[in-house]
């Protein structure tokens, strides 16, 4: 089967657990899972549930503390290279039949990763990976890049009349 992209992007709820659900969904087949997760250190439902699944791996690219996009420090830069690196490797080695890059979209426009540097990576995949990219404010570019785009928009959220984030439902 020839693998092809997906971009969840907007500002609303569930651009990341879909990406979790399409992982759900190929391990459940046999198929190898490998998310990558860019900006993100805070221990959340889904990466600890995904660990007791023996086809999905996760690996972090991110601190505990929350990104500054207009002064990222330098680990925050180094880091988001590094995960890019991890990605490239996995998906051009044709092991995972799917590479979920969660939140690569924000870590694009936090400056921390280049746009051109991503598209080249996903192009360079295995022709049987297929990959999901994830995060608001994708640039245009990936909307050209990605076979499926969805936009998923914000009607309402609790946190707009004070409700904090929630464990098991925002984390
Ligand atoms: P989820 O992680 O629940 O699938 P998401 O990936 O679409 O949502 P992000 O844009 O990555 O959400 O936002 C990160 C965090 O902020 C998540 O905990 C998410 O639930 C929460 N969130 C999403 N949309 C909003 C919103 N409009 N207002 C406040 N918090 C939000
Ligand atoms: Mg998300």
């Amino acid at each position: 089967m020839v693998g092809l992209v997906h971009l969840y992007t907007g500002n609303g709820k569930g651009k990341t657990s879909a990406a979790f659900g399409l992982a759900l969904r190929m391990a459940g087949h046999g198929g190898k899972v490998l998310i990558v997760q860019f900006l993100k250190g805070m221990p959340t439902g889904e990466v600890i549930a995904a660990k007791k699944i023996p086809e999905i791996e996760v690996m972090r690219f991110g601190s505990k503390e929350f990104v500054n996009p207009k002064k990222p420090r330098p680990e925050d830069l180094e880091m988001a290279r590094k995960g890019l690196y991890a990605a490239k490797g996995a998906m051009s080695s044709g092991e995972y039949r799917l590479v979920v890059l969660d939140e690569i979209n924000v870590a694009v426009s936090f400056n921390l990763l280049s746009e051109n540097d991503v598209i080249a990576a996903v192009k360079e995949r295995h022709p049987s990976t297929e990959v999901v990219l994830t995060g608001r404010y994708a640039p245009k570019s990936f909307y050209d890049l990605a076979d499926y785009v969805t936009e998923f928009k914000e009607i309402k959220h609790p946190f707009s009349r004070g409700v904090p984030a929630r464990e098991g439902i925002e984390f």
